[in-house]
This record gives C-alpha cells, structure tokens and sequence, in this order.
C-alpha cells in the first residue's frame, strides 16, 4: 500500500528509482482514491482517459535510466491551462465542449519532463472568485471540513494537493488565486513573478496581472515545479529569464507592514497565528523589521478596477462565434447578447459591467488612469522596501475557509482578497506556506503564512519557506 498522506515528489522519485512502486501502482493509487473522495468533494471535473498510458510512458523512461526527477509524478491541472486535445473551459458555460488545440507553454514543458496529467480542476468562472463557488459545475467543498470552501479560485487544485488527490497540480494567480486556496487546504501555494512563466495557453483574466504558479506539500516540491516550468517563451511577450536586478545575499530580514496587519477584518486566531509563525522565524536567525507600506492597502481597490477592465477586454473573445457555445438570435448582435447572457455566470458578467464602465470615456480619467497611477506608487513602495528586508511577511487570508455560501455578498468576498492582491499588482513573487490550524465548529482549518519577495528572487522565498516548513 502506497501510504498517498506522506507522499512527497521527492520520496517518489527515490521510489521510483529504488523500484519500491511503479508509476502505475501510484497512479492506480490516486485513481482509486478521486473515485472515492471526487464525488463529495469535486476538485476534478474531469480525469483524463489516457492516465493509465501516460503511467506506461513515464516508466519506459524511468527504466530506461531518465533521471529528471518530474518523471511519473501525477499532477492536476487548473481548468484555465491548454493541453491539446483534451477539454478545458475555465469552468464556465460558454466553453462547454471546448477542446484545447495546442499545449500549453507549461504543459509542453512537463510532458517534456515526464508529468502525468491527472485531470483538470474545478475553479472559479475564469479565475473570478476566491471560494470555487462561482463554477459552472457546482462548488469543490474543503477536505477538512466539507460544509466550507476549498478557497479559490484554483480551489479544484488546491483540493487535489490537499486531499491526495494528486501530488502536486498547476493554479494560476491574478489576485490570490494560488495562494489562499492553498492556505485553506493546508498546501504550498507560489505565484512566481510576473512573466517568470509563460501565458501562453492560459485562459487569460486579467492580463498584467495572470500567473501561473504550481500547488504542493513541500517547498521542495514547489520548487521543482516551478523550476520546470519557468522561462522565456517567444509566445508571451512579457515572459523572460527571470535575471535579478541586483545580486544581493539573503540577509534574513523579513519586513512586517504593521499599518496593514493591524487592520480590522482579520481573525484574531489568525492574527495571532500570523504572530507565531513571525516568531518562529526569529527562533530561526531571522531578524524581523516593521517596515511602512502605507499605499499597499490600496492594492485592494486598485485591483477591483485594473482586474475588471481587463476581464471586459479579455472576456469579448467569447461572442459566440469563435469559441465555445452559440446561441442563435435574429440577428448577429442578438446572436451576442443570448451566447454571452446565457454563457457566463453572474461573476462574470458583473466583472464586465464593471470594467466596461471604468473604461468607458466619461469614467477612465476617475477609474482606471488613477488606479494605474496608484499601482505605479504601490510598485515603487515596494522597491523601497525590498532594498532593506529579503522578504514581505503577510497573512496569506484574514479567515479560515469559510461556510459554502457564508459570503453571496461579493464585496464580502473581494475583501478577503486583501492580504494577496498587493503581490500581482507589483508583479513580485509569493509563497503561502502551511502555518497550523485554527478551529471553528469543532474543526480544525489550515492557516497560511504568506511571505513576498522582491522581483525574481523566488530563491528568496524557498530558502525561507524550506526554513520555516522544515522541508
Ligand atoms: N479572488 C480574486 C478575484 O476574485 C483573485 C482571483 C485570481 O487570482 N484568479 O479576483
């Protein structure tokens, strides 16, 4: 019996090495155990057909002396990432039946590793939503407590990882995406630098802001993820090499924003848990410094502008015509108004009132030149501050995973994105790393503690996770 709760991409590339399991075996492994969790908890929406070959493949490699240590590692991908030939559609309605026709930059890299591809996970409509309840395809509950959200809008992977559903899976990260549901789900979570790792292939939300970044147990692991899947690629122009601005050595200094840590709104256990885990980095030769960010906590208002002016760009792809689900009208524009009224969700269509407006002539002045103005501040605060600290401490999330329905007020919902969104709107890296748990109604639930670092220096961020996790 391969025991999947201890299981880390590490061990299993020893394990695979040594002979102890197949690639089939853990495969036929995390088969058995989606067929018996997916039905409550929904984190699939659907497993690959070609599972079992993809197992055969990786193992011809493996015996044939391959050493990448990617080989036969099961993986799920988020329902927003191409792979081709296999249906992808960002969980919403209007790309029911959509087939991806070519891979990925992410994925042609892990097929080039050895990657076998699970599934593809639930998610928020198009990355719109931090709790998995605004898919088309009903709500991924939390494995440690299913009457709560898995977080989002990578929920489906974050589950996966979380629930052994998978070893490791693919999120991507506009505004929290990766990391809050992988603090809920008691996971690593890494939104890498923007640019560090193509877009190409990614259903694009916001498109300053989109990352993709992976879901694991370990800093270990995570790295070895991102690692493969990280690069310049001619296809995304914004893509690079992920060269630092300045070779500096970690110091171990962590900086502390203290103006937005105090504010109201966060849980006093988590808060309390966020002091703790500050505390066990002091125990860990780290210095900890409060350091003043006064325009970070207008990161929040800034994103619920530039996200949804550039959902309403992104999103008019879909008209019926080129993509996905068509519903005839009378007319071509009516054609318009009944395949994106029916096809995207509530979220969706509001996210495209919204941007639409703060674009619109009479309103871009207010909306969305101020809202660039403050990104500009908020990057050049962030500079600042990366010249005296190696890494940015914040809560990854205010609360636990919250109640199924708790929060049907989006502007609820959006507030709880406030620890995250400050990372995309600087483009700099950050990690949720499990921080120990909080209780509610008799359950216990997962924390995160997120740190931040300066552009490129993800190295930063697992030399301390590693520290701070252990592994
Ligand atoms: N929760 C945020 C939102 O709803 C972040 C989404 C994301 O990162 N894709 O916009």
């Amino acid at each position: 019996m391969i025991d999947l709760k201890q299981l880390t991409i590490k061990k299993l590339a020893d394990m695979y090495r040594s002979k102890e399991a197949t690639v089939s075996d853990v495969v036929d492994a995390y088969l058995a155990e989606i067929e018996k969790k997916n039905p409550e908890l929904n984190a699939y929406l659907e497993i690959y057909d070609d599972v079992k070959a993809q197992a055969e493949e990786a193992q011809k490699r493996i015996d044939a002396g391959e050493s990448g240590e990617l080989i036969g590692i099961p993986v799920a991908v988020k329902d927003n990432i191409l792979i081709k030939g296999k249906r992808v559609g960002s969980a919403s309605k209007i790309l029911e039946n959509y087939v991806g026709s070519y891979d990925a930059f992410v994925i042609e890299k892990l097929k080039k590793e050895g990657v076998v591809f699970l599934g593809r996970t639930n998610m928020d409509e198009f990355a719109m939503g931090g709790s998995t309840e605004n898919s088309a395809y009903g709500v991924t509950k939390n494995p440690h407590d299913v009457a709560r959200v898995a977080g989002g809008s990578s929920g489906g992977s974050a589950v996966a990882v979380g629930g052994d559903l998978a070893l490791a899976a693919l999120g991507s990260d506009t505004g929290g995406s990766i990391r809050q549901p992988a603090s809920f789900c008691n996971a690593v979570g890494l939104k890498p630098t923007y640019g560090s790792v193509s877009r190409s292939g990614l259903m694009a939300m916001g498109s300053s802001l989109d990352v993709i970044g992976p879901i694991a147990k370990t800093v270990t692991d995570t790295e070895l993820l991102f690692t493969a899947i990280k690069g310049k690629d001619s296809l995304d122009s914004t893509s690079h090499d992920g060269a630092w601005s300045e070779k500096r050595e970690s110091k171990k200094v962590i900086g502390v924003p203290r103006d937005f840590t105090n504010i109201e709104g966060i849980d006093p256990d988590v808060k309390e848990n966020f002091e703790q885990s500050l505390e066990k980095m002091k125990s860990l030769g780290y210095e900890i410094r409060d350091v003043s960010m006064p325009t970070m906590p207008l990161s929040l208002a800034v994103y619920y502008i530039l996200m949804p002016a550039e959902v309403s760009s992104n999103l008019s792809r879909f008209d019926g015509v080129k993509y996905g689900l068509h519903v005839d009208g009378k007319d071509l524009i009516e054609d318009y108004f009944k395949t994106r009224g029916e096809g995207f969700g509530k979220e969706a269509r509001r996210r495209i009132l919204v941007g639409t407006y703060v674009l619109s002539s009479g309103y871009y002045d207010a909306y969305y030149r101020k809202a660039v103005m403050v990104r500009n501040k908020i990057k050049k605060e962030f500079e600042a501050v990366f010249k005296e600290v190696d890494a940015i401490a914040l809560p990854t999330s205010p609360t636990p995973a919250f109640n199924i329905g708790e929060k049907s007020d989006p502007l609820s919902l959006y507030l709880a994105d406030i620890f995250t969104v400050s990372a995309n709107i600087a483009g700099v890296p950050g990690i949720s790393l499990p921080a120990g748990f909080v209780e509610r109604e008799g359950k216990e639930l997962p924390v995160g503690f997120q740190l931040l670092g300066s552009h490129n220096r993800e190295d930063i961020l697992f030399a301390c996770g590693k520290d701070f996790l252990g592994e």
